[in-house]
């Protein structure tokens, strides 16, 4: 199936530019949502993962639904003041300022291998920050899973070591 096709691309959003990658039609054909979820399926079912968490927003529409087939526990990561429990933060930087993502203390038991997943991967930034969380919370990154991959931003470069997979490159 050609995810690419139906990918679309919004020129300028959110600023003059930007070439918006819009998932939501992936989300509006079924054959679409559920070839990407089997994919995902198809690649962890028997990789040793006991955590999936999704960043973020657009993370959660692929992590749940991964973590709901698969049986895992699911974790979502936010951006600081959204989660309602005590959290553990980490603050990492952008192009302009910083940023900071929480998770919920409880959501990353010690020595827990766990899943990342969000929509696309860019420049990396988000997807380090989350991964770092995950190491400063005890856990052990098992991979970083994108449905698509912006390569001419070379995220893979930012991640370094922490095995990246993805089902759609740029
Ligand atoms: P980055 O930290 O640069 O890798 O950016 C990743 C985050 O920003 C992801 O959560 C994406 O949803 C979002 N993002 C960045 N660039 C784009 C783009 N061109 N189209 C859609 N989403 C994007």
């Amino acid at each position: 199936m050609d995810l690419k096709k139906i990918v679309r691309d919004i020129p300028d959003f959110p600023k003059p530019g930007i070439i918006f990658k819009d998932i939501t039609p992936l989300l509006q054909n079924p054959e679409a949502y559920k070839h990407i979820v089997d994919r995902f399926v198809a690649r962890y079912r028997e990789k040793p993962v006991d955590v999936i968490v999704g960043i973020e927003s657009r993370g959660f529409l692929f992590g749940s639904v991964l973590a709901y087939v698969l049986g895992k526990s699911f974790a979502i990561m936010r951006k600081k003041g959204k989660l309602p429990y005590t959290t553990v933060s980490y603050t990492y930087k952008l192009e302009y300022g910083e940023d900071t993502i929480e998770l919920h203390e409880d959501a990353i038991p010690k020595g827990s291998r766990v899943l990342i997943v969000d929509d696309l991967l860019a420049t990396g930034g988000t997807a380090a920050a989350a991964a770092h969380l995950v190491e400063k919370m005890g856990g052990k990154v098992a991979e970083l899973a994108f449905v698509i991959e912006l390569a001419f931003l070379n995220g893979r470069k930012a991640l370094g070591d922490y095995p990246v997979f993805s089902l759609i490159e740029y």
